[in-house]
């Protein structure tokens, strides 16, 4: 939700530009497996759970990582899922000529970047700094953090986040109905 949200105000608030309908598509496809990519070092998150073998690949991996959050929460997991995902749309760019391959690097990264962003506000905290093995978290004092998973992630930080996706939709509905109308013609 939180890379949907970030993807979203980005949109809506800067200049952009024109993409194909299929761009759009496949950028927002890419911005939501950024925003689950991080938890590919955490076995029993969504990431795992959501692909048919994800369990039993993600026990495999928890025995090497010990379930925590790991190299894929740090500015060095940022830069190498970075180079490796436009790796992968270079390979893939060719068979795909209608799709604005940037955009869809962008739109990857903000989805990454949000998900490490939004894991700093949680109990545990994020590496950030790998190799140097210090969790950061805000704020601060731990307990005023968020718990992963809990109560305050389900029914405030979720539903929070929906609100701050619709108002800038909404209040930037002008800018929202040129995309679409761009598409529609
Ligand atoms: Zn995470």
């Amino acid at each position: 939700m939180a890379a949907f949200t970030a993807l979203t105000v980005i949109v809506v608030t800067q200049v952009i530009p024109h993409v194909t309908l299929a761009t759009g598509i496949t950028a927002v496809v890419a911005n939501l497996v950024g925003g689950i990519t991080p938890d590919i070092d955490q076995p029993t998150a969504p990431f795992w759970k959501n692909l048919p073998i994800g369990r039993y690949v993600g026990r495999t991996f928890d025995k090497f990582l010990g379930g925590h959050r790991f190299l894929s929460h740090s500015i060095v997991g940022v830069v190498l899922f970075g180079f490796a995902f436009h790796y992968l749309l270079q390979v893939l760019k060719p068979s795909f000529p209608h799709l604005n391959m940037d955009v869809i690097w962008w739109s990857f990264i903000i989805g990454y970047a949000s998900h490490l962003i939004m894991d700093t506000f949680t109990t545990e905290g994020v590496p950030w700094f790998l190799p140097i093995p210090i969790k950061l978290g805000f704020p601060p004092i731990k307990s005023l953090r968020i718990q992963t998973g809990g109560l305050i992630e389900r029914f405030v930080i979720f539903p929070g986040l929906m609100l701050v996706t619709i108002y800038f939709i909404y209040s930037n509905y002008d800018k929202v109905k040129i995309i679409l109308h761009s598409y529609l013609k």
